[in-house]
């Protein structure tokens, strides 16, 4: 049971903390409820900075979890702009801000996300070399987009991952000329695998993104503290008035790590380590969100998911157990996207070397259709292109662990809920 005088704290207020916040709440807690953010902003969610809000077409406050005034109605104490820099776990204290400020807690959530990683190169810093994690990021790089759009200039992108191709639809959006720059040979391949990283690459290049594939970017070339050129390691020059790094992120493990919790191996995503029930290796702290690595009995494997979905709904899990429900987090990984005309979504895991087999129903070509991921008959994750209400269908296929006839999985005239053991 717990008691009413106790006090939660919650370090990091992207949408897994607030989220768990929300959720203590919902659940009864009548205890103290304490977020601790080092950003300014009030909790928001970070899709639409890469999407919509960077293109201008979603308000700045349709980004918020909730609006200002929710944290104190529900007696939420919000500290924005401060940074936690210790947890004392032996007598259970954060010490956040700049004063110093210590408070006591009874149970703990790490919320603390990820960061982006950094280009190691001569010229990162020269104005224009910029990067995507935040807010104030998404509003420079949209005047950025803006100006590059109308004076017809070059934006280079480091990366053809998630970030990276959707900001080259935006930039495309905006008129901008824009090259990536991608160490593999396709776009997305330690999610998608070749066959359907290829399916983006022509995505982009139809829309008139020039990709350089097989090479990663050595120098940045700059006059006058200003970027002109973009070098790579084949001895290549792309033109460029501004290079966007969008080379993945990092999570955020610094404080875990100086509070001698445990962390995931870097082969298996690093993050903190938790079980499945989103518990550190100290029973009162928790996380969640793209900072905790969980074991995930259906894939048996380790995950560290960097997706919407899983703040959303990995913040109110820890937040239960937290209260002491008893609840394995299990949910079926899903992300979405949306570049250009092509809108996607995505559940399961299935990392190249997993499946051995990828089928497709409907067609490819025109872009709508579904993609299922296959080992030994049984769907391990899928796809759908274009083609929209299916998430829940699919994610029980997954869950399922059923064999399936890969024919009728093909055949669009088959229900996909006829599939379903
Ligand atoms: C540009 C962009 C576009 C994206 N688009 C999609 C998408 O289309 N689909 C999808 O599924 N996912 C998308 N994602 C991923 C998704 O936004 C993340 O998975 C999600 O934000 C993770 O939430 P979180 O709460 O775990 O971490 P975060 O959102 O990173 O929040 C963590 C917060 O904790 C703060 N913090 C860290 N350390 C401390 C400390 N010591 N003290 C105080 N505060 C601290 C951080 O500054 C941050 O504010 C996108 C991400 C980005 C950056």
């Amino acid at each position: 049971m717990v008691d009413a005088d106790q006090t939660f704290v919650i370090v990091g207020g992207g949408l897994a903390g607030a989220k768990a916040a929300e959720t203590l709440r919902a659940e009864g807690f009548t205890g103290r409820v304490i977020l601790i953010c080092d950003e300014r902003d009030h909790p928001y969610e970070r899709p639409p900075l890469s999407k919509g809000y960077l293109l201008g077409k979603a308000e700045r406050d349709s980004v918020f979890v909730h609006e200002p005034a929710w944290y104190a109605r529900h007696d939420v104490e919000l500290h924005l702009g401060q940074t936690v820099d210790a947890v004392d776990r032996a007598a259970k204290t954060v010490r956040f801000g700049e004063d110093g400020t210590v408070v006591r807690y009874d149970k703990l959530l790490l919320a603390t996300g990820a960061e982006p990683r950094r280009l190691d190169i001569p010229g990162t810093g020269l104005g224009g070399v910029h990067h995507l994690r935040r807010l104030a990021h998404a509003e420079r790089l949209k005047g950025v987009l803006a100006s590059l759009g109308r004076d017809n200039g070059h934006l280079v992108i480091a990366g053809a991952g998630w970030i990276g191709l959707e900001i080259a639809a935006a930039a495309r959006g905006y008129g901008a000329e824009v090259t990536v720059v991608h160490r593999g040979r396709t776009p997305l391949h330690s999610v998608l695998g070749p066959e359907l990283g290829q399916l983006f690459a022509e995505l982009h290049s139809d829309h008139g993104v020039r990709f350089h594939f097989g090479a990663t970017l050595t120098e940045i070339v700059g006059q006058d503290g200003m970027v002109l050129a973009a070098r790579t390691d084949d001895g290549e020059e792309h033109p460029a008035h501004a290079v966007l790094a969008a080379i993945g992120a990092a999570p955020r493990t610094a404080l875990a790590e100086s509070a001698g919790l445990e962390l995931a191996d870097r082969a298996d995503g690093g993050g903190v380590l938790v079980d499945e029930r989103l518990r550190t290796s100290d029973p009162d702290v928790y996380a969640a969100g793209d900072v905790a690595s969980f074991p995930h009995a259906l894939f048996g494997a380790r995950l560290r998911v960097e997706h919407w979905a899983n703040a959303l709904n990995g913040g109110p899990a820890a937040a239960r157990a937290m209260l002491g429900r008893e609840e394995v987090y299990d949910r079926v990984p899903y992300f979405f996207t949306d570049q250009y005309d092509l809108g996607m979504e995505y559940s399961g895991w299935a990392p190249p070397g997993s499946y051995d087999q990828v089928v497709v129903r409907g067609d490819a070509g025109k872009r709508e259709f579904i993609a299922f991921w296959v080992k030994e008959g049984r769907v391990l994750a899928g796809m759908n292109v274009n083609v929209w209400d299916v998430t829940d269908p699919i994610q029980r296929l997954i869950r399922s662990g059923a064999r399936v006839d890969t024919e009728a999985l093909a055949d669009p005239h088959v229900p996909l809920e006829s599939l379903v053991a």
